[in-house]
């Protein structure tokens, strides 16, 4: 392993460390904080907190995921992937919903092994340790994603049905916890017309409160015609679709292959802010209209270009083979929203808000790839009226995702 790929991932481990290790959390502990957290009455006017990019996986993704790094090949998501599923997290194969942090081996090699051994049972874990966490950081609920890149990485036929049991899973945790989880259902856009029946099962009878989609998939970007019965469906349901980030797509790979760029230290929101841009000057926004969009990371870095975008990209554009009937800014306060996932800049925060109107925000952890106490803690410093914090921490996720628990 080279030294810049050590240094970064000592760093995450260490950033994965400080937040409660599965089981080791503070509620464990009795720490006084956790137990304020999970005696929310007692709390008088303490801050209600919903984090709305929240990261779980489930043990039938695993294995694919494996044969997946097997295979190999170019993408820029495997260094992820190999992270988070890598034979070095040694978690085999589960049928539990509940898998417990694996006992020290002592066999840890290197810092990518004990990263791996922290952020997957964490992934996998949709009961006491995630609540353990949420409960000693006094975060209420969690708005559950499966993990990037979510199903798009594997073949149609695999990706259709691990979305349906994912799905399923997810719905199952929020059962069990009603007021602490919600959720955004997976589909595999490689089928788009049964992503649309997918869509709707989720809605209407597995009752999740939206979509996710981790950016392009096979290289082909939502604007793209064949992908329109999704966003049909997502506008028709009237459920927001979330597109998280993954690693540029392969006609862009080249510049982020050194310094391991492709990730969430740049990677990620060129990836995805791009994608966005592509949806606004495709036009497929006049023709969904009511499509409502989230995208994290403060973002991903659009809101500081608004003013070039609109400059540069008003209606009309010569020669530019544009179809936007809108100002990019028009579609962002009508299509979009934003959260707060793995930026904690109050002045970030402040210019989005200012920029995008206070109804447009809300925040995020970006769990469990971020620690949660200092997310919470931007939260509640940030330099914002009561009002403001309250839309930022949940009324805007309650509204925006129908949370209603
Ligand atoms: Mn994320």
């Amino acid at each position: 392993m080279d030294i810049d790929r050590r240094t970064a991932l000592a760093r995450m481990s260490l950033l994965a460390a400080a937040a409660a290790l599965p089981g080791l959390g503070a509620a464990a502990q009795g720490d006084p904080q956790a137990e304020k957290g999970s005696q929310p009455a007692e709390r008088g006017t303490r801050l209600r907190k919903i984090a709305t990019e929240e990261a779980f996986t489930i043990p039938e993704m695993v294995e694919p995921m494996r044969e997946v790094l097997r295979r190999g090949g170019s993408s820029l998501d495997l260094t992820l992937l190999a992270t988070i599923y890598g034979e070095a997290s040694g978690a085999p194969p589960q049928t539990q919903p509940t898998v417990q942090a694996p006992s020290g081996t002592g066999k840890a090699s290197s810092n990518r092994d004990a990263l791996a051994r922290l952020l997957l049972p964490k992934l996998l874990d949709l009961d006491a340790a995630r609540l353990a966490d949420m409960d000693a950081n006094g975060v209420d609920m969690q708005l559950l994603s499966l993990s990037m890149p979510g199903v798009q990485i594997l073949e149609p036929g695999t990706a259709a049905a691990l979305a349906r049991v994912a799905n399923d899973r997810l719905s199952e945790a929020v059962r069990r916890h009603p007021t602490r989880f919600a959720g955004l259902a997976s589909f595999a856009p490689q089928h788009a017309h049964a992503a649309a029946k997918e869509m709707e099962r989720a809605i209407n009878t597995l009752k999740l409160n939206g979509f996710i989609v981790n950016s392009h998939t096979d290289n082909t970007y939502l604007d793209d015609p064949r992908y329109w019965p999704i966003l049909e469906a997502a506008e028709a349901l009237g459920a927001p679709l979330y597109i998280h980030p993954r690693a540029p797509s392969d006609g862009m790979a080249v510049p982020f292959r050194d310094y391991r760029m492709e990730g969430a230290v740049w990677g990620y929101g060129i990836e995805t802010s791009t994608h966005i841009v592509r949806l606004m000057f495709s036009g497929v926004l006049d023709r969904f209209p009511r499509l409502r969009i989230v995208i994290g990371h403060m973002g991903e870095a659009l809101p500081f270009w608004m003013w070039r975008l609109d400059f540069m990209g008003a209606p009309g554009a010569r020669g530019a083979a544009r179809k936007n009937e809108l100002k990019p800014s028009e579609y962002f306060r009508r299509n979009f929203a934003i959260t707060t996932s793995g930026v904690e800049d109050p002045l970030a925060l402040r210019f989005c808000i200012d920029k995008l109107g206070i109804d447009h925000v809300m925040w995020a952890i970006d769990y469990p790839f971020q620690p949660t106490a200092p997310a919470v803690a931007f939260l509640e410093s940030a330099q914002l009226s009561d009002e403001e914090r309250a839309k930022v921490a949940h009324r805007n996720a309650e509204r925006i995702f129908r949370i209603t628990a």
